[in-house]
């Protein structure tokens, strides 16, 4: 008997405790009041905050989430998140004020600390502070240095002031935290930050420095055209002509859609070593291969114009341009040619009813992660600052548009 009443008062006891857990789990004492704190997350306003920012309607958001922060001022990560709001709508000074503010309260956590100091960087990169979003980053780090967003967002920085080296650094930071999954991208940033401290190098002229960077490049990522198209560059400027051939027609094999890039280089390089056959062989191979392939047309038919074969060039060029209407390029190279011809009526007209089929296009290069146009292929989006994500947008030539034309 007297054992079954201990027993029991211990279950007493326990389920006592469970009950207080449970209580303070969800009371919290802030100066001398019970706050509940599932009260900021069971409020209308919290849930309509939420609704209006899934919604893209920031202003109703800020306006029912500050309501949602009235209710327990002590609360972090809501006023964290309206101060990002404030910089998302534009208000950096505003965003930069509230998260100033956060950093002045007394016992942060480390964690917290960290945090509020990477919204504050966020804010900095916005506003163009480059010095004070470097040093809010590096802080973060301090505090965290397994922070992912601060290292990305130095990157970022670093590459926008061209300190390449430093980015270098920080990406090899960057792939060896995010593991092997994200491997395949880091190696590619790699590759490209490899190649433009490559090419510092080959501006100051230390053309042995520059080649071993490129070969670097090549060795992180060999899929990438540029490291082939500069290391080709160092070899011909060391003087091994047949080395720099070899490696501009491994830019080829390794990026036939972007083979253009090497031809000029080729062409040259071809008539230097006494190679007359090589360029006319290379474009024909390559136009085979890919029958949208415009550039290489276009490159030959300029070779050919070169060598007084007008007549062999417009074959080419008209063939082109049904490809590729939209290359100024190319219509350029055709008047070239025709003027050479002094104007035949007959070939003139096969030039305007090619044209008249075609549909025109402004920016052929696209980024693919924010859409960003641009005349010329970038290796870094200048908007969204990502590497390697411009294609060429091609578009057919507009065959319902010319059947209802008619
Ligand atoms: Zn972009």
């Amino acid at each position: 008997m007297q054992d079954s009443l201990v027993l029991f008062s211990i279950l007493l006891a326990l389920l006592a405790g469970l009950g207080a857990g449970k209580v303070w789990e969800r009371y919290k004492l802030q100066e001398g009041r019970w706050i509940d704190r599932r009260k900021i997350r069971q409020s209308p306003h919290f849930i309509l905050g939420l609704n209006h920012l899934v919604a893209g309607q920031v202003d109703l958001a800020i306006e029912q989430l500050d309501k949602a922060a009235a209710l327990d001022p002590k609360a972090l990560e809501l006023r964290l998140v309206l101060g990002n709001l404030y910089r998302e709508k534009g208000q950096v000074g505003r965003a930069i004020h509230e998260h100033q503010s956060l950093l002045q309260r007394p016992r942060l956590s480390r964690l917290e600390h960290a945090n509020i100091q990477l919204c504050l960087g966020l804010d900095y990169r916005r506003g163009g502070f480059v010095d004070r979003a470097t040093a809010a980053f590096t802080e973060v780090l301090r505090l965290d240095p397994d922070s992912e967003a601060a290292l990305a967002n130095l990157e970022k920085l670093q590459e926008d002031q061209h300190q390449w080296q430093d980015a270098y650094l920080t990406r090899k930071r960057l792939a060896q935290l995010a593991g092997p999954p994200d491997q395949p991208k880091s190696q590619s940033i790699l590759a490209f930050l490899e190649t433009e401290i490559g090419l510092q190098a080959l501006k100051e002229g230390q053309l042995d420095e520059a080649g071993r960077r490129f070969e670097a490049a090549i060795d992180a990522d060999g899929s990438i055209v540029t490291p082939f198209i500069h290391l080709g560059e160092v070899r011909q400027q060391q003087g091994d002509l047949l080395s720099a051939i070899a490696t501009w027609e491994r830019a080829i094999d390794v990026a036939p859609d972007r083979s253009y890039l090497a031809l000029g280089y080729l062409e040259r390089a071809y008539a230097q070593a006494n190679l007359p056959n090589k360029f006319p062989e290379l474009c024909r191979r390559l136009t085979a291969e890919r029958p949208r392939e415009w550039r290489a047309r276009l490159a030959l038919a300029r070779h050919l114009d070169a060598q007084n074969r007008p007549h062999e060039a417009l074959e080419l060029l008209l063939d082109a341009l049904e490809h590729n209407p939209h290359a100024l390029a190319i219509h350029q190279a055709i008047w070239n040619t025709l003027s050479v011809l002094d104007l035949p009526r007959a070939l003139v007209a096969r030039y305007i009813e090619v044209t008249r089929r075609s549909v025109f296009y402004l920016d052929p290069h696209v980024c693919t992660r924010c859409r960003y146009r641009s005349t010329e292929l970038l290796w870094q989006c200048p908007h969204c600052h990502e590497w390697n994500t411009f294609v060429e947008e091609r578009i057919a030539p507009a065959q319902d548009l010319a059947k209802s034309d008619a």
